[in-house]
């Protein structure tokens, strides 16, 4: 194996053992905000919660974030600011229901995930952050937070929500599911160039993750398709 498949092999390992270590704590998590549902812009418990638990683990918190009293960005910095990856965590529950469509698992995913790609942060060129963004059944807590320009400190952007089953291609506003974009050259605008050498591996590395991901037959040799078209773009 080459170099950087060796770094990225070990770099995983290492996150997924972190995973097992904090299982029990993350589970907690989501039981505890399960059992106290709060509405979009009232999650104060909820949100005290989290910030609490990324807080205790190092985490730089800042809330109130966009004039909302129930966001917050928390992050852990590596060898450097950017590019910072920002996991998002929503918590807020709907009326009567509770966390009908399991927000609390998202929040839980999301602080696992943080805490996780923290653990390794120090041998990172680069920040993870966990974003609260609270509302999203009423008020869209992300897209008040997006016109206050919070996102602009990161780079990318992850969340899942839970379903029935594994997906790559919902339907979902402001979301191209699989969409792979490469700066290559650093031209004027290209903040982070790349070798071909390090573009080579970075796609077999995403056809690697696509051929192993749990997903419908469909949906996987249509991901699969696009990453090597752009293979081709690249070198066609
Ligand atoms: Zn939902």
């Amino acid at each position: 194996m080459s170099g950087l498949s060796d770094y990225l092999k070990r770099m995983q390992d290492s996150v997924v053992s972190r995973v097992d270590e904090l299982e029990d704590a993350l589970w907690e998590l989501a039981l505890f905000l399960h059992k106290n549902p709060e509405i979009g812009g009232e999650e104060r418990i909820s949100c005290q919660k989290i910030v609490e638990i990324l807080s205790e683990h190092g985490f730089d918190v800042k809330t109130g974030v966009a004039g909302l009293q129930t966001a917050f960005v928390a992050k852990a910095v590596g060898r450097a600011e950017r590019p910072c990856v920002a996991f998002l965590a929503e918590y807020d529950a709907l009326p009567e229901i509770g966390h009908a469509c399991g927000h609390n698992l998202i929040a839980a995913a999301s602080v696992g995930a943080g805490l996780a790609a923290a653990s390794v942060i120090n041998e990172l060129d680069g920040s993870v952050a966990v974003v609260g963004t609270p509302g999203e059944e009423n008020i869209g807590g992300k897209a008040i937070m997006a016109e206050a320009g919070v996102f602009e400190q990161f780079d990318a952007a992850l969340m899942f929500h839970p379903s029935d089953r594994n997906s790559l291609d919902q339907r979902l506003l402001a979301l191209d599911p699989v969409k792979f974009t490469f700066a290559v050259g650093g031209k004027d605008g290209v903040p982070y160039p790349v070798s071909k050498r390090t573009y080579d591996q970075a796609i077999s590395f995403m056809q690697q993750v696509l051929e192993e991901a749990e997903i419908g037959r469909e949906e996987k040799n249509a991901a699969l398709k696009r990453l090597l078209s752009l293979d081709r773009r690249m070198y066609g």
